[in-house]
């Protein structure tokens, strides 16, 4: 008897054949598999109860890095034959196999890499099928060797020996590599020349004596520096320009981890899975990390090693090493070597770096854990460029363009969705480059030829100018919340009408004016938008987000009028910028309307003296979140008025207790715990009139888990079924999948 086996799903490059190999020659099966642009095509060949246990076998246990979609079984005629074999890769013109993501280092090329015995002692690329690069690494497919930056390397003939024997654990790993033969460390000076000694242990030494070094990652280039060493930090900060954003922390292993933040078993899982995120943890009062790392901040953000060359560093350091995205503020992070040291010459005083060139850019991911399940910031390396299959399967192939921040793109057919890495802000010629450049490169890997492209409403988004002059496709524009609340049905699997909180800083509305706290009721075909904040001016536009006293304005002029304003800090400090902001906003002077929550959260902070001007955008909110107290049961009155939620109520409240001498912690809670009230009286109000009892959570202001938190305490105790993201963020990440949705309802054909 001879069975025919197609697997798809992602197939390739995680050990697969080997597997199937160990199967087939385990129950004396004739046959043999192969790799194509269908994903693995198998036959065996053989007494019909041992083909039919093969098969069972192969359901039962498909290799751990294998995502198997489907199994297609048909009987094909005997060939006679006795011996398998793994055939070559069959190149095509239909490329479909997903390619994986990256995959931490696993427990056994670990013990590897610190066995004095072993020939990969303490080599730094060492890898296996069950781990490594792949996505970084992949210029085409199918993914084999010659279409990955490793072609350039001959494998020796110990290497070869393991790449071809089906019995090792290296079998057809594509990285496969050895002191021998593979790639190989240096530490060059800012001018490019190589300094002396063994390049890691060197690089050690630098970092340990307060030193900044560049370090050559896996889906770019970072800058590391001693994360104890407050002095370091602070010059990290200097050169890099980063002046307070948060900088992500990696840690030898998980009892180092313990030592400076709170691991539950949930967010231990986490932090030390295959996809070694960055987890934002809450911080140990009295860890050994310097006060400059995140300031103002009670969480942080941590990391496990995920490549030997991380775990090789850790261990010779010692401490916990800041590891930052090798950039200058706000661009991308540098990947070419070139690009590097040029980039990166005036911030690091020394360069560790490989000859192992990296094909796609990807940025460490960075999630937090809420209810013992992941809730996304930043979906990035070792989780793009992974599928997630979404119902109803797509008409008709989709490229999305995504948001302007935050940018992530989207390809997508059939029932998969692929979300790709993190793009950044699109605001540099880099970013713009990267987006270009990743569409093409995810067309050509995932096989798709999009028939329909969707982008964001609004005009002068890079993204939307980008998908309106493609010529040749059709093009639908999608509300931004909309987007982001089908994000969110999408990532739970769902498909009903549901009402959608929309939060976020800002999006563009379809009357032309600025949305970002809306109360919809929307499937992914259509949305109603039923109720949302009541907008206020933003006098200045983008001066009024990067300075939140100016929203503070805005908000207390509307809730007290011109003489009634307490007597506050933000007042005082403002001066008589004060008066001239009022003007510019009373007259509707470049001070477009704007209903963004963030903006909301921005004033509220500022009346608090918190922030007068932030440096990141939500750092305000942020900050703010964090000062309240989790405890505190005050509920400032937040009203709804016809269709509009009345903040300025709630920041009327918040200047009044400010002005009495009512403590932050309080007064943040308040504030909380009133606009919660107020989302959920929302809801009620949209229930009634829709009978819908589904709400979806989606936007960056859901990053506020405090707020989560109060608004899914709310709803549930009203009934509400409450969806909140898990596989893709709730900021504008997610826009993309969003769009996706949005389109391929709407799409005609
Ligand atoms: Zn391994
Ligand atoms: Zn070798
Ligand atoms: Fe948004």
């Amino acid at each position: 008897m001879r069975l025919r086996f197609r697997v798809r799903g992602i197939v390739q490059g995680v050990g697969f054949r080997p597997a199937v190999y160990g199967l087939a020659t385990e129950a004396r099966l004739g046959g043999f598999v192969l790799n194509d642009a269908d994903g693995v095509l198998i036959e065996v060949e053989g007494p019909p109860e041992r083909v039919a246990g093969f098969a069972a076998a192969l359901e039962a246990g498909p290799p751990p890095l294998a995502v198997v979609e489907s199994i297609e079984t048909v009987e094909v005629p005997s060939e006679g034959a006795t011996t398998f074999e793994i055939r070559k890769s069959k190149g095509g013109a239909t490329l479909r196999s997903p390619i994986s993501p990256d995959v931490a280092t696993c427990d056994a090329c670990l013990a590897e890499l610190s066995d004095p015995s072993d020939r990969r002692f303490g080599y730094a690329f060492t890898n296996c099928t069950n781990c490594g690069p792949r996505f970084t690494i992949t210029s085409g497919i199918p993914y084999d060797r010659p279409n990955t930056t490793m072609a350039g390397f001959a494998m020796c003939l110990r290497c070869r020996g393991e790449y071809e024997d089906p019995a090792d654990r290296r079998f057809h790993a594509q990285p496969i590599a050895c002191p021998e033969c593979g790639p190989a460390l240096r530490l060059v000076g800012r001018d490019g020349a190589e300094l002396e000694g063994d390049p890691l242990t060197a690089a050690a030494a630098l970092i340990s004596a307060g030193r900044i070094v560049a370090v050559k990652g896996l889906g770019g280039y970072h800058l590391a520096c001693d994360a104890s060493s407050e002095a370091a930090v602070a010059e990290l900060r200097r050169r890099k320009g980063r002046e307070e954003k948060p900088l992500a922390v990696m840690v030898e292993d998980v009892d180092r981890a313990q030592e400076v933040v709170v691991v539950d078993a949930d967010s231990l899982e986490v932090l030390a899975s295959r996809r070694r995120p960055i987890v934002l943890l809450p911080r140990r009062s009295g860890a050994r990390i310097a006060p400059s790392v995140a300031p103002g901040n009670r969480f942080l953000g941590t990391m496990l090693p995920y490549t030997p060359l991380h775990h090789l560093l850790l261990r010779a350091v010692g401490r916990p090493v800041v590891l930052t995205s090798g950039n200058l503020s706000d661009e991308p992070i540098a990947y070419r070597d070139a690009d590097a040291l040029a980039s990166l010459g005036g911030i690091a005083d020394a360069f560790l770096i490989h000859d192992r060139p990296i094909h796609a850019r990807c940025d460490d991911s960075v999630v937090r854990v809420v209810d013992g399940r992941e809730y996304p910031i930043r979906r990035s390396r070792g989780y793009a460029p992974e599928p997630l299959l979404i119902e109803p399967a797509l008409p008709r192939p989709i490229v999305a363009a995504g948001a302007e921040l935050k940018n992530t793109f989207c390809v997508a057919k059939g029932n998969r969705a692929f979300v790709s890495h993190h793009i950044g802000d699109l605001e540099t010629w880099e970013s713009m480059t990267a987006f270009l450049d990743g569409i093409e490169h995810f067309k050509k890997i995932f096989d798709v030829a999009p028939a329909l492209v969707a982008h964001d409403l609004h005009p002068e988004y890079l993204s939307t100018k980008w998908a309106v002059a493609l010529d040749g496709v059709e093009k639908i524009g999608v509300q931004h919340h909309h987007a982001h609340i089908a994000s969110c049905l999408a990532d739970n699997g769902r498909t009903e009408r549901v009402i959608g909180l929309a939060l976020d800083g800002t999006g563009f509305g379809d009357d032309g004016s600025l949305w970002g706290c809306e109360v919809l009721a929307c499937d992914a075909r259509s949305y109603t938008r039923h109720l949302h904040l009541q907008p206020v001016p933003l006098p200045g536009g983008a001066a009024a987000v990067r300075e939140p006293w100016r929203m503070a304005a805005v908000y207390l002029d509307a809730a007290f009028g011109a003489a009634g304003i307490p007597d506050l800090d933000v007042v005082r400090d403002a001066g008589d910028a004060w008066e001239a902001v009022l003007q510019m906003a009373r007259r509707g002077l470049n001070a477009p309307l704007s209903s963004g929550a963030g903006r909301l959260f921005d004033a509220a902070a500022a009346v608090c003296g918190l922030r007068f001007r932030v440096s990141y955008e939500g750092q305000a909110a942020a900050e703010f979140e964090q000062h309240a107290d989790p405890r505190a049961d005050l509920v400032y009155p937040c009203p709804i008025e016809g269709d509009e939620i009345v903040g300025s109520a709630l920041i009327g409240a918040v200047a009044d207790d400010v002005a009495r001498g009512r403590s932050l912690p309080e007064v943040a809670a308040g504030f909380h715990n009133g606009l919660a009230a107020a989302l959920v009286v929302a809801c009620e109000e949209v229930r009634e009139r829709e009978g819908l009892k589904t709400v979806a959570l989606s936007g960056g202001t859901w990053q506020n888990l405090l707020l989560m938190e109060r608004v899914r305490a709310g709803l549930g105790a009203r009934g509400f079924e409450v969806l909140v993201h898990h596989r893709v963020p709730a900021n504008d990440g997610g826009i993309s999948l969003g769009q996706v949705m949005v389109a391929g309802a709407r799409s005609k054909n």
